[in-house]
């Protein structure tokens, strides 16, 4: 669990006391840091913006690469203008707001919260590593919320050197197959330079000061192949996007200068040298059941299907799922559902081809749990719509499946090199159960040791930060060189991936359920597949994917994950996380979305 500042009170010191007999105050927040994150030092911070250098007052946080900076500053301001946003503060109810391209959002002391309007989806409540707060009678906000008020990302250099910098937030094709147009969407207005390279033959896009936030770093195109997006540093941020380029194929700007949308019309000449592409694949029946629980859709395809699935809040809340490279020859479909929360089940021919798209949307009365799994064989897809609402305010989600079967234990080597990290241990015992006498450092330790077991088995190579009850550093280490110490690990075995494995824990004993957290674009991937594969082994509440900027996330050079299992103050999940056969439910749901995720990497099972 974490310890959060709340008003400026420095929590330190009880993690050297002994666990069980002098539990640390629980503040209701987790983010799995381990060691109490403390306001440290005031200090000058050197924010480039868009060209700009301004100085804003500070406080230091044992975070590193989070500061409080007063609400009030003008240079809080002026950098919110820089972005076209607009702050202002309300002193009686103690908030900060920010109107960014018509979006209002807020930040209020005391919560460590950023909320946005219900209607937006995946605009509310983006969290924070700790609380806005008042220090020496003055208003305080993470400068990390800027992030969440302006579309931007935030990169922390040596010397408390800041970089606030835009996103490109999509990349992708218009147009006909042979004249396509190649459009970039930024969240502020950028400049580009374009080149070209030989052997082979590329169109290079470089695009200094915006940071790729882009759900995947490739794009397809069906006759040029792979566009792919590398990001070469970040503040200042390098972007690079490059594109295959057909020996006589013209390229053409279409928009120039400072823009947020950037577009390039492209002339194929003649059919390109590429490997044709494979035909979509095709949605050959629908049914649609009446279950027990609910309702249930079954897809038959003529092979494996892959999809991505999304939920949107909102006052209309809807489940989405898409199979890219799809056709449904009856274009449209729709059934009524007339249950427990009425509404519609819409099949559709999304878009056409040759980038044809398979769409399904569930748009009931009520947010409501929408399960997948294969059907019978790997061409059938089932959805199970339960008759079982879910916290609305949840927010935007989005997921990879698949039906695919993947290769059984041992019988296969698809891992890599993976990091497993067993949360706390030591001088820091982590969340606790005083009535199960239940540490958090324990529980961790246990799934962890159970998860290497079955990913050696399936001939990974595993590394574990810590293989008993120690600090990873040294004992009463401050939360940096603990926390540190674990990114180190990662970081000098050059991993592939990284999971820290954590308890959560509230002052709210009613509190439950799973969540996972990513912070890098590139942990998105991996935390939704692992996501789904936890949820469907341990039945528990899905709590959703949350983007928060936790230490190992951000310090970790591979895609990095943070999974808090379950509540150990829930005294249900309690009880659960006391027993091994669910701390092993854990370790199999983990182990399984690890090897989903590695067969669709080029280190998985198509390399070795
Ligand atoms: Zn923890």
């Amino acid at each position: 669990m974490r310890k959060t500042l709340v008003a400026g009170l420095l929590l330190l010191g009880f993690c050297s006391l002994p666990c069980l007999a002098a539990p640390p105050p629980d503040t209701g927040e987790e983010n799995g840091t381990g060691a109490p994150i403390t306001v440290q030092a005031p200090t000058s911070l050197k924010v480039n913006v868009r060209g700009q250098k301004l100085y804003l007052r500070a406080y230091t946080t044992t975070l590193g690469d989070e500061f409080l900076v007063a609400a009030d500053d003008p240079e809080l301001y002026k950098i919110a203008s820089l972005f076209g946003g607009k702050l202002s503060w309300d002193g009686d109810s103690l908030t900060l707001s920010c109107l960014h391209k018509g979006i209002n959002r807020t930040l209020r002391v005391d919560e460590n919260k950023v909320q946005g309007p219900s209607s937006v989806p995946g605009a509310q409540e983006a969290e924070l590593a700790l609380p806005a707060q008042i220090l020496e009678d003055k208003a305080y906000i993470p400068l990390s919320a800027m992030e969440d008020f302006l579309d931007t990302r935030l990169t922390v250099r040596p010397n408390q050197v800041v970089f606030i910098e835009p996103l490109l937030r999509n990349v992708r094709f218009e147009g006909s197959a042979h004249s396509p147009k190649l459009i970039l969407e930024t969240t502020a207005p950028v400049t580009c330079k374009t080149f070209t390279l030989k052997n082979p033959d590329r169109f290079v896009i470089d695009i200094p000061g915006v940071v790729i936030d882009t759900p995947s770093l490739t794009v397809q195109h069906p006759d040029l192949g792979s566009i792919r997006l590398g990001q070469f540093e970040l503040g200042p941020a390098i972007t690079r996007v490059v594109v295959p380029k057909p020996r006589d194929a013209q390229i053409r700007a279409e928009s120039s200068g400072n823009r947020e949308v950037l577009s390039w019309q492209m002339q194929l000449s003649r059919p390109i040298e590429v490997a044709t592409p494979a035909a979509a694949m095709e949605i050959q029946d629908v049914r649609m059941e009446t279950t027990e629980k609910g309702h249930r859709l079954i897809l038959t395809a003529n092979e494996p299907i892959h999809f991505d699935w999304q939920r949107l809040g909102g006052p209309r809340p809807r489940w989405l799922m898409d199979v890219n490279h799809a056709s449904f020859k009856p274009l449209k479909q729709e059934f009524e559902v007339n249950g427990k929360f009425p509404g519609t089940i819409r099949l559709s021919q999304n878009q056409p081809a040759p980038n044809p798209v398979f769409r399904v949307v569930v748009d009931l009365d009520a947010a409501v749990e929408v399960n997948t799994s294969a059907g019978q064989n790997e061409r059938q897809l089932v959805i199970d719509i339960l008759d079982k609402e879910i916290d609305p305010s949840l927010g935007l989600q989005k997921g990879h499946g698949s039906t695919q079967p993947v290769a059984a234990a041992g019988t296969s080597t698809v891992g890599g090199t993976i990091v497993i990290d067993p949360g706390h241990g030591g001088s820091d015992c982590g969340a606790l159960n005083r009535g199960l006498n239940l540490s958090e450092a324990s529980v961790t330790l246990d799934i962890c040791r159970r998860l290497q077991a079955i990913l050696k088995n399936q001939g990974w190579n595993v590394i574990m930060t810590r293989t008993t009850d120690v600090d990873v550093s040294y004992a009463n280490s401050s939360a940096r060189e603990e926390l540190g110490a674990r990114c180190k690990v990662a970081n000098d075995a050059k991993a592939d991936l990284f999971v820290s494995v954590h308890c959560n824990a509230s002052v709210n004993a009613s509190s439950n359920g799973t969540s996972i957290h990513y912070y890098k674009q590139s942990d998105y991937v991996l935390a939704s597949q692992l996501q789904s594969s936890v949820i469907n082994s341990t039945g528990r509440n899905n709590r959703g994917l949350q983007a928060n900027r936790f230490y190992v996330l951000a310090h970790t050079q591979m895609p990095a994950v943070l999974v808090e299992t379950a509540f150990l103050t829930n005294s249900t999940e309690g009880s659960l996380l006391n027993d091994p056969n669910y701390r092993q439910k854990i370790a199999e749901g983990l182990a399984q979305g690890l090897r989903q995720y590695a067969a669709r990497q080029s280190w998985g099972t198509a390399n070795k």
